[in-house]
C-alpha cells in the first residue's frame, strides 16, 4: 500500500466528509432557490457557516465562500484599494496579485497593467517583506516598510507550505495596528494543524481552504472582517451578500465543515514527534532541515539530501511507494526552485535537493518510520553516488 505523504498539497478526504456530501450531492441544491428544494439547501449553507465561524472565532456573516483558496486571496489583495505588502515567501497566489514588485524578484510576477485589479485605479507600489534565514517574517524590515507610507494592506501567511514555519502573526498585527495598515492573513495551511482564530488576533482578513485538511477540493472561504469593505473578483448574482456572485457549492462547503468537526489537533502533537524522530536520523546521515530554528507546523519537515537532486529523490520514493513533493511542483509537473528557500537564503544546489514531507490526519507512527528507512537507503546508494 503506498504511503501518502504530501497533504500539504492536498489531503484525503476523510470519509465521513465523503458521507456527508454524497447526502447533499442527491439534492438539487441552489440556496437562492426559493422553493423547498432551495431552502433545505440555504439551511445547509448556513449551517456549514456557522460551524466554521465557530471553529476560528468570527462571525457567520463574516465568511465568502469562495471556490478554492486562491480565489479568496486574490479577492482579498486586488479588492482593497490599498498599496500592498506581502512577505517573500507567500503562496503563488498572494506573489502574483502584486504590481510593480516584479523589478524586485517577485518569481510570480503576471499582472502588470492597471486593468488587472479591480479596486485599485491608482499607481499602486506593492512591495515584498523579507525574511530572516529560518523562514519569518523581517520585522525591522516592515516596521521601516510602513513608515510613511500610503494606506497599506499586509498580507503575511500564517504557516508557510513548504517549511511548515510559523509566523510571528501577533507581533505582525501589531506592527498592522501601530501604523494603521490592513492585515490579511493565508492561513490555508494553518487551519486544523494549529489554532487558527479570526477573532484573538486582530485580522482584517483571512484565506481558508477545505482540500488542506480532510475536505473537498471546491470550498474555501475568505474571512472578512464586518466593518470592511471589499470589491468582488466575481460580480453577477448577488451570493454571499454581493461580495461572491456565483451559486454556492452546497456539497462542498457542508463537507468542509464536517471536515472542520473532526479536527484532531492530539493526532497532529504526535505527528510532529514522529516527524522530529525522523529529521534527527536524517541529519546523522548529513541531511539539512529547513525552519527547523523557528515554531513549525506539526505535519511538515522540509529536507535535503545532500547532492541528490529533488527530482531524482521523488521519482526514486515514488517507486519505492511514497508521496512526498519537492514544494514547489508547478502545474505543468516541472520542478522549480523554491522561492522560498531562495528568500531564506538557502542556496540554490542545497535548495534544489529539498523534498517536503507532509502528514495528516490518516498518517501513523509506522508510516513515518517506513519513510525514514526508505530515506536511508536511498541516500546511502544515492547521495554516494552523487559523491
Ligand atoms: N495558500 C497556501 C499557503 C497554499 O499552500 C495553497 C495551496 O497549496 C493555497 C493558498 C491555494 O489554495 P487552493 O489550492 O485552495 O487554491
Amino acid at each position: 500500500m503506498p504511503v501518502y505523504l504530501d497533504y500539504n498539497a492536498t489531503a484525503p478526504v476523510r470519509p465521513e466528509v465523503i458521507a456527508r456530501m454524497q447526502e447533499l450531492l442527491a439534492l438539487p441544491a441552489n440556496p437562492s432557490s426559493m422553493h423547498r428544494f432551495g431552502r433545505e439547501a440555504k439551511k445547509h449553507l448556513e449551517n456549514a457557516r456557522k460551524t466554521i465561524a465557530d471553529a476560528i472565532s468570527a462571525w457567520p456573516n463574516e465568511i465568502i465562500f469562495t471556490a478554492s483558496g486562491t480565489e479568496a486571496n486574490v479577492t482579498a489583495l486586488r479588492g482593497i484599494s490599498r498599496r500592498v505588502l506581502v512577505s517573500a515567501v507567500e503562496h503563488s497566489s498572494v506573489l502574483s496579485s502584486l504590481r510593480g514588485a516584479e523589478r524586485r524578484g517577485n518569481p510570480f510576477a503576471f499582472a502588470k497593467s492597471d486593468k488587472d485589479w479591480i479596486a485599485s485605479p491608482a499607481a499602486r507600489n506593492d512591495d515584498i517583506i523579507p525574511v530572516t534565514s529560518s523562514g519569518l517574517i523581517d520585522l525591522s524590515a516592515l516596521d521601516a516598510m510602513l513608515v510613511d507610507s500610503a494606506p497599506a494592506l499586509v498580507s503575511v501567511m500564517l504557516a508557510n507550505n513548504e517549511t511548515g514555519v510559523i509566523q510571528p502573526i501577533r507581533d505582525v498585527s501589531a506592527l498592522c495596528k501601530k501604523h494603521h495598515a490592513l492585515l490579511h492573513c493565508d492561513a490555508v495551511q494553518g487551519l486544523g494543524k494549529i489554532a487558527v482564530d479570526f477573532g484573538a488576533l486582530g485580522y482584517d482578513m483571512m484565506t481558508l481552504s477545505a482540500h488542506k485538511c480532510g475536505g473537498p477540493v471546491g470550498a474555501a472561504a475568505l474571512i472578512v472582517c464586518r466593518d470592511l469593505a471589499i470589491a468582488p473578483l466575481l460580480t453577477g448574482g448577488g451570493q454571499e451578500l454581493g461580495r461572491r456572485a456565483g451559486t454556492e457549492n452546497v456539497a462542498a462547503i457542508t463537507g468542509f465543515a464536517k471536515a472542520v468537526e473532526l479536527f484532531d489537533f492530539e493526532h497532529m502533537r504526535r505527528l510532529r514527534g514522529w516527524l522530529d524522530g525522523m529529521e534527527a536520523e536524517m541529519e546523522t546521515c548529513g541531511a539539512t532541515v529547513f525552519g527547523k530554528s523557528a515554531l513549525r507546523l506539526p505535519n511538515t519537515s522540509c529536507v535535503a539530501m545532500p547532492g541528490v537532486s529533488n527530482e531524482v529523490q521523488l521519482m526514486d520514493f515514488d517507486l519505492k511507494g511514497f508521496a512526498v513533493s519537492a514544494g514547489s511542483a508547478c502545474s505543468s509537473g516541472r520542478i522549480e526552485t523554491s522561492h522560498v528557500l531562495v528568500a531564506m537564503g538557502i542556496p540554490q544546489p542545497l535548495a534544489s535537493c529539498a523534498i517536503r514531507i507532509s502528514g495528516g490526519w490518516q498518517t501513523t507512527e509506522n508510516d513515518i518510520q517506513l519513510f525514514t528507512e526508505a530515506w536511508k537507503q536511498t541516500c546511502g546508494r544515492l547521495a554516494k553516488k552523487a559523491g
